[in-house]
């Protein structure tokens, strides 16, 4: 499949969503991180956006709380290129009510091939990457083809 360049610029658009359990793990990594964070535009689902502003400081939109639609709206801002780097420590010994969700999320930021960091050893490592204070063209399948594929209207 041929391929198309989005372009994400030196200032990336980071979302960042916690679930509750992991929420004190994203607070810690954002504190130690807060200077490299500084210049990137923040994105947060609600609870997670309102305890990183209380306990970090920084600036951040925050949309709904997750349960409510926020992974959805942070995937919606995915396809449409809103959002170009995902942190999502979702907790894997906790069932949520909103799983479905998650898992559409995790689906967007593949499609759209999102760097994704789900846990803080994986987010150690992207934040530190060189790629991060630079410009990046993202390669995303060209789905031109899938969009204008033949398919049959009525039986
Ligand atoms: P929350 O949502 O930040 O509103 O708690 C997180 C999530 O998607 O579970």
């Amino acid at each position: 499949m041929a391929h198309k360049k989005i372009a994400m610029e030196r200032d990336k658009k980071i979302a960042l969503v916690a679930h509750d359990n992991m929420k004190g793990d994203l607070v810690e990594w954002a504190k130690f991180n807060r200077v490299l964070l500084a210049h990137h535009q923040l994105f947060a689902t609600g609870t997670t956006g309102r305890i990183l502003k209380q306990e970090v400081g920084v600036e951040i939109c925050t949309l709904q709380s997750g349960p409510l639609g926020g992974d959805m709206q942070i995937g919606a801002k995915i396809a449409h290129s809103e959002i170009d780097f995902l942190i999502f420590f979702w907790d894997p010994l906790e069932p949520q009510p909103h799983d479905p969700d998650v898992k559409a999320l995790l689906r967007m930021a593949v499609v759209w091939n999102i760097p994704i960091a789900c846990n803080r050893a994986s987010a150690d490592f992207m934040i530190s990457s060189p790629l991060m204070d630079s410009d990046y063209d993202r390669l995303v399948p060209d789905y031109d083809s899938y969009r204008t594929r033949a398919v049959q209207a009525r039986k």
